[in-house]
């Protein structure tokens, strides 16, 4: 096949535009990559910090789709293991599993909370079915589920700890993509008569046996071996379209200077906003108040390095304690225990804060300090002795917020965008979707068959709309 000698420029070095770059490197495309940070793999990345390797959140792969789950396997020959899964909630001084086990959970909330938690999960069971309600907030979303005792006790807090914010204000879309629905009968059904045509995602996972930055480093390993290029610390600071379909250049800032880059395609996975933000010309007012109403939920992530090996038996836990600064912990020797040297682990504490708030300015010394304090006080398992030292590392943009009539604005913006003939946005952030890994990368390829098929055959927008949290598939 004649190599093509046409240029794309891809934004962002996250597992979409990487899955792009690959894709189009392969089929002789002149790829060019920007990263505004100094690392790849955006979202899913690991961080090396001496002989300490540690994941930016716990990364466990599960993928619905065998077409990108073989594209991974294939990727990653001989690197990826399988892990034993065991996630719990912890409050009040208990532990729950995640997801939820029905009989565990009525069994440690007690009698009458038990009682009343059969009780209004019928209630709300029935009303679903009669009444059939609008279903608009998180909260409508959860309490229809599970009914309100179950959400009051192991959802409210968590969620409103990640959001900063009521469930009332956030869209019943996110309880969909998040959480496995569940009802009594079935559950029951499901333990006299498991199906062996099911494959659970909840017991065991794939995980690259270095971290799950590995996916976006072989890409990029890749990427480059077939001529492709990758800048790092290279910003895209403004895209320039000619007015009326096709864009004409990103402007990208390195150190401090600005130079105009061209190609025949671009293709985007920086946060959906800013795209629309820093258009040249600017893009039409009314899309531009709606890309304002986008917002995202920031993180700070707080890794330990610990003198101590499991000192949990998790691979993470929930924290919903409003009064522990982290809603959520990773032990990395649970993952791999190739990721820190013997006898040693990582501790890796997810604050949710928004950038520029006040957990977001402390300092990384101050940090560290209210999350091993926390964690000492509240789990008792380490001793201030034990923590070796600690890394701060920033995510200002890791969670889209699906407010109430987020989906009324991305619908606008989606038309307006889709003039632009040469430009594709992609990816969790470039399309505002809470994606996983598969989703990413299933939305990367699908931009660059895009183009190396010269249409728009393969729609990213139908990647990840199923409401409902895969955590199994059928064989
Ligand atoms: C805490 C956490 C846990 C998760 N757990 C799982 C899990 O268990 N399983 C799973 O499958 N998925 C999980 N995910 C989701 C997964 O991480 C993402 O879906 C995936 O990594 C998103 O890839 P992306 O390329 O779409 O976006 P990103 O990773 O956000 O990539 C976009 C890139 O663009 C860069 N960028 C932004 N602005 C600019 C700019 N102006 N110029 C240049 N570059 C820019 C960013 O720095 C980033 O590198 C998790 C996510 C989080 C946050």
């Amino acid at each position: 096949m004649a190599k093509s000698k046409k240029e794309v420029v891809v934004l962002g070095a996250g597992l979409a535009g990487l899955a792009s770059a690959h894709e189009l490197a392969k089929a002789g495309y002149k790829v060019r990559v920007y990263e505004m940070f100094d690392f790849i793999g955006g979202l899913a990345a690991t961080i090396r910090k001496g002989e300490f390797a540690f994941d930016t959140g716990p990364h466990r792969w599960f993928a619905k789709s065998d077409f990108v789950n073989n594209w991974m396997l294939d990727l990653m020959k001989g690197e990826i293991k399988s892990v034993k899964r065991l996630t719990r909630i912890y409050f009040d001084n208990k532990y729950f599993f995640y997801p939820i086990k029905i009989s565990n959970a009525l069994l440690g909330i007690g009698p009458i909370k038990a009682f009343m938690a059969i009780f209004d999960y019928g209630v709300y069971r029935i009303r679903a079915r009669v009444l059939k309600p609008k279903i608009v907030s998180l909260e409508d979303g959860f309490v229809n589920q599970f009914g309100r005792t179950l959400y009051n006790t192991f959802f409210k807090r968590y969620s409103e700890k990640l959001w900063g914010r009521p469930n009332t204000q956030i869209s019943a879309d996110w309880a969909g993509q998040r959480t496995r629905g569940f009802n009594l009968l079935t559950v029951v059904k499901d333990s006299l008569f498991k199906s062996k045509k099911i494959v659970s995602f909840v017991d065991e996972f794939q995980y690259p046996e270095k971290g799950v930055g590995r996916i976006a480093e072989k890409l990029a390993e890749e990427v480059e071996k077939m001529g492709g290029k990758i800048y790092l610390n290279a910003k895209a600071v403004s895209f320039n379209a000619n007015g009326k379909n096709k864009m004409t250049g990103v402007e990208i800032e390195v150190k401090g200077k600005r130079i105009m880059e061209t190609a025949d395609f671009y293709i985007n996975t920086i946060p959906l906003p800013h795209l629309i933000k820093f258009m040249n010309p600017k893009a039409p007012k009314e899309i531009i108040k709606e890309s304002e109403t986008l917002k995202f939920r920031s993180e700070v992530q707080v890794a330990l390095f610990i003198k101590k090996t499991n000192i949990t038996p998790d691979v993470w836990i929930y924290v919903h304690s409003k009064e522990i600064s982290f809603m959520r912990f990773m032990e990395m020797d649970n993952w791999s225990n190739v990721l820190s040297p013997k006898g040693t682990t990582t501790l890796v504490f997810e604050v949710a804060c928004n950038e520029d708030d006040e957990t977001w300015n402390k300092s990384d010394k101050e940090l560290i300090e209210m999350v091993k304090n926390d964690y000492i006080k509240e789990f008792k398992t380490i001793e201030q002795k034990d923590v070796l030292g600690g890394y701060v590392h920033r995510v200002p943009f890791e969670y889209p917020v699906y407010h109430i009539g987020y989906t009324d604005s991305l619908d606008k913006i989606k038309e307006f965008l889709d003039n632009f003939t040469n430009l594709q946005t992609i990816g969790r952030n470039g399309i505002f979707r809470y994606n996983n890994m598969d989703h990413s990368i299933e939305m990367g390829l699908y931009a660059a068959w895009n183009i190396i098929e010269g249409k728009r055959k393969h729609d990213p927008y139908l990647v990840n709309i199923e409401r409902e949290y895969l955590e199994e598939k059928k064989l």
